[in-house]
């Protein structure tokens, strides 16, 4: 069977049919999963990643994206956004001796920003705002 791609703008539609008809949904894989199953009724071949839903529902104005961050006990240098890939932009401020520490990171393309233990998000969750 050959693989399809479907386009943005059936996704876009499809992404929001989903979070509208369930309101909620707790994760990018679930989203993914209801947008795939409404995808292969129109043609079986069709296929599409969890990260690239979750971009797209990022674009939809009616859909809000929350992400549940866990803890991490020694956080490592924070390069990527965690929820479009881009990168990221340290927020520094001074320490009492005058040091620049970083305390934050903040993703200039989709304005999520983070403390450095708070970063590491292990789920989205997508919210219909209607
Ligand atoms: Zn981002």
């Amino acid at each position: 069977m050959v693989k399809k791609i479907p386009p943005n703008y059936m996704l876009k539609l499809l992404i929001k049919e989903a979070v509208k008809e369930r309101k909620i949904i707790h994760s990018q894989v679930d989203l993914a999963k209801i947008v795939l199953r409404k995808l292969r009724k129109k043609d079986r071949g069709y296929v599409v990643s969890p990260f690239r839903v979750k971009r797209l529902a990022l674009e939809i104005p009616q859909i809000e994206v929350k992400i549940k961050t866990k803890r991490v006990p020694k956080p490592k240098r924070i390069r990527k956004c965690p929820v479009c890939q881009s990168k990221v932009r340290p927020v520094k401020i001074k320490n009492l001796v005058g040091k620049m520490v970083t305390v934050a990171y903040k993703c200039e393309k989709c304005g999520f920003e983070g403390t450095k233990e708070s970063f590491l998000p292990y789920e989205y969750i997508f919210i219909w705002k209607g």
